[in-house]
């Protein structure tokens, strides 16, 4: 996917600014402010400002709050695209929102569990499953509570040793 520089925001008029209001919906329970109008295919809420040039309507939401340009990366501390509310908005570069999807994305999918969560019965299944039965780490990560990384570590002797030494496969 490119990447290109987002378009400088025009001060919006009187006008525009009171469409952008009433195009805020209030959501109490997470104060977030939806966007109703057009939202593009990324669920981030769009706004004309004028000559048909439209706006992500978050970084509009930046402009009218601060007076001034956002930076190129604006993102929602919120996880919501479609949330034009400034308090969940905070700059930043690409970098940062790298690390940020990818520690969403691990937080989702349980990588950050710890092979201590495994109890020692665990593991001696785990590893008869695999050695005597041959089956894959990344198979065996979706029935215990761990990642393949970690049963791996286990299959090779670098962590639980103290247990799976006595096991003979
Ligand atoms: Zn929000």
């Amino acid at each position: 996917m490119t990447w290109t520089k987002p378009k400088a925001i025009p001060a919006p008029s009187k006008k525009q600014l009171a469409r952008f209001s009433a195009s805020v919906h209030h959501e109490p329970m997470s104060g977030c402010w939806l966007w109703a109008g057009y939202c593009n295919p990324g669920g981030y809420g769009m706004m004309s400002l004028g000559r048909g040039a439209n706006y992500l309507a978050h970084r509009v939401a930046y402009f009218i709050e601060h007076g001034k340009q956002p930076s190129a990366i604006l993102r929602h501390t919120c996880d919501n695209p479609c949330c034009v509310n400034p308090d969940h908005l905070v700059e930043g570069d690409q970098q940062e929102n790298a690390a940020d999807m990818v520690r969403r994305g691990r937080q989702s999918k349980g990588e950050h569990r710890h092979t201590n969560q495994l109890k020692a019965a665990d593991v001696v299944d785990i590893y008869y499953k695999h050695f005597k039965w041959g089956e894959r780490a990344s198979t065996l990560a979706k029935y215990y509570p761990t990642s393949a990384g970690n049963i791996g570590q286990i299959l090779r002797g670098y962590s639980w040793k103290y247990l799976t030494k006595y096991l003979n496969v």
